[in-house]
């Protein structure tokens, strides 16, 4: 596996040594280990010449109004950029407006994007409405294309490549560094939602510029709080991030991402265990009879094995079981009604199990997106391993014996 240490010389601390100490208040408080939620609107001038300077400071982490951020906002892009091993961050207020804020920075009308056929279902939405409402083309493209196959989807108005490596419900591995060579030779950027890949992930040195989080997963990890970020290394894609977000007023609250910095304390912690539980419950499904495969990049065979091998130093606890073809949607149906410690709902990289179903939900335009047969997509929590493999066990009796 690689390992995410520092370059070859330097001496950098562990994760959760970094994880502990980013974003803390340092020279921002006084006294207590976590910054106070500080809640604001107006941030009043010293003087005049105070107000007429503040204009300059919008690209900084400085306190000029609410809308700008403020000391919890701040502490909070401190960790990600740490987490992403980026220059600068912009908290926004759910992970889609990390994807729909840096698509309007860096596409204007006339441009044409690529995207993943895989992508996160609203990306896509997006793309087909409010991008293409504004005269912006998007041509949809199998993620599991080759530097070659990008370069040739390339039109001299071709100025965003978006990624998201493995897709969220199918798990396709993309091989970012090549997409990014067939993207850079024409001068075009590669914006990548890497929710799936945090901590594991390290974007900016595999070619990706604009990095994307759904914070809302193992950054928060308690289901309770929507928030996103939006991670860059360069001052120029800083500049032009900021500013649209800045122009589309785009905030999210003090409490929001004070309640986020406590979840990212013991993120490491979490999906080490949910990873690691994760990774076993895939390895007992895969030996399974009622199972053609699993889509977990981690899982040895899987597909995408490869590239996540190559590229990624771990994973989270996410990832798709898909049944032999013998069995009805309708009976994957049945098998997710009748787990009791699963939850059956939306998003995850909460500290609770979940379970959906995947076939019929996904939308597909350059691909079939027929992955085999019916498939559920499962999140493992905090809870014991051995239970949850029970619980699944007798689910599976359940799919057997489904008459429909
Ligand atoms: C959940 C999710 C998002 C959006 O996050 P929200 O905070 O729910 O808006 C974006 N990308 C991926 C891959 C996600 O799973």
């Amino acid at each position: 596996m690689p390992d995410d240490s520092a370059p070859k010389g330097t001496r950098m601390h562990g994760f959760g040594t970094r994880m502990s100490h980013a974003g803390r208040a340092g020279t921002r408080v006084h006294g207590f280990v976590n910054p106070p939620v500080v809640r604001g609107s107006t941030v009043l001038y010293a003087n005049c010449a105070d107000r007429v300077a503040s204009a300059s400071k919008r690209f900084d982490q400085a306190l000029t109004y609410g809308t700008q951020g403020g000391p919890n906002h701040h502490a909070l892009e401190d960790v990600i950029c740490e987490i992403e091993g980026g220059t600068r961050c912009q908290i926004v207020s759910t992970g889609l407006a990390a994807v729909t804020v840096p698509l309007l920075a860096f596409l204007k009308a006339g441009e044409h994007m690529l995207m993943p056929d895989s992508v996160y279902g609203p990306a896509r939405a997006f793309a087909d409405g409010m991008l293409a409402r504004l005269g912006i083309e998007t041509t949809f493209y199998d993620p599991c294309i080759d530097e070659a196959g990008i370069a040739a989807l390339m039109r001299p108005n071709t100025t965003v490549v978006y990624t998201e490596s493995p897709g969220s419900h199918s798990f396709e591995m993309q091989d970012i560094p090549a997409i990014a060579r067939a993207a850079h030779a024409k001068g075009a950027k590669v914006l990548m939602d890497n929710t799936w890949g945090i901590r594991h992930f390290q974007p900016f040195r595999h070619g990706v510029d604009v990095s994307i989080q759904a914070l809302t997963k193992y950054v928060v990890g308690h289901s309770d709080v929507l928030l996103g970020s939006i991670t860059v290394n360069s001052d120029e894609h800083w500049k032009a991030l900021r500013w649209a977000a800045l122009q589309l007023g785009q905030y999210a609250s003090p409490d929001d991402c004070w309640l986020a910095l406590r979840g990212v304390r013991t993120m490491p912690v979490r999906l080490e265990k949910q990873a690691a539980s994760a990774l076993e419950v895939a390895a007992w499904l895969a030996k399974r009879p009622e199972v053609l495969k699993v889509l977990h990049p981690a899982l040895p065979g899987a597909p995408g094995h490869e590239i996540w091998k190559r590229d990624f130093t771990g994973a989270c606890s996410l990832f798709g079981v898909v049944f032999r073809p013998e069995f009805s949607v309708e009976a994957s149906h049945a098998f997710v009604d009748s787990l009791t410690l699963f939850g059956i709902g939306a998003s995850w990289g909460g500290y609770e199990s979940l379970a959906l179903p995947t076939t019929g939900f996904i939308t597909r335009s350059a691909t079939n997106g027929d992955l085999g047969g019916p498939t559920v997509r499962l999140h493992i929590g905090l809870e014991d391993t051995a239970d949850l493999i029970a619980d699944i066990e007798a689910g599976l009796a359940v799919l057997r014996g489904f008459k429909g």
